[in-house]
């Protein structure tokens, strides 16, 4: 598997074989859950305490691009009102939280 497609499906960064949550993102209570390392290959999914907080950015640049993108079709592609389209980020928002929080905790550990 390529290394987006791993990113994407959330796979371990170093045999691409298995998940790194032990959760579905739908799971409302433990999406966020990890394994303590790579049930295929043993690799550790914490390397550090604290190592996740730089994962922030990463969410904040993801989310930036998603939203940013969705206020901009809306309102200049599809010609909605403002307030349709921050009703619409806000609740986009709410529905990508828990995708867009695993991608990032999985693209920094694959940047480090
Ligand atoms: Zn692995």
């Amino acid at each position: 598997m390529s290394k987006f497609l791993s990113i994407i499906f959330c796979k371990c960064p170093k045999c691409g074989i298995s998940d790194m949550f032990k959760y579905s993102s739908f799971n409302i209570f433990n999406f966020i859950t990890m394994h303590p390392e790579c049930p295929s290959c043993k690799v550790n999914f914490e390397p550090e305490p604290g190592f996740y907080l730089g994962a922030m950015y990463v969410s904040y640049l993801v989310n930036s691009f998603i939203f940013l993108l969705t206020a901009l079709m809306l309102t200049f592609y599809f010609d909605k009102s403002i307030i349709f389209t921050f009703i619409t980020v806000g609740i986009l928002s709410i529905l990508v939280l828990p995708y867009t929080l695993r991608i990032s905790r999985v693209i920094w550990l694959y940047i480090n």
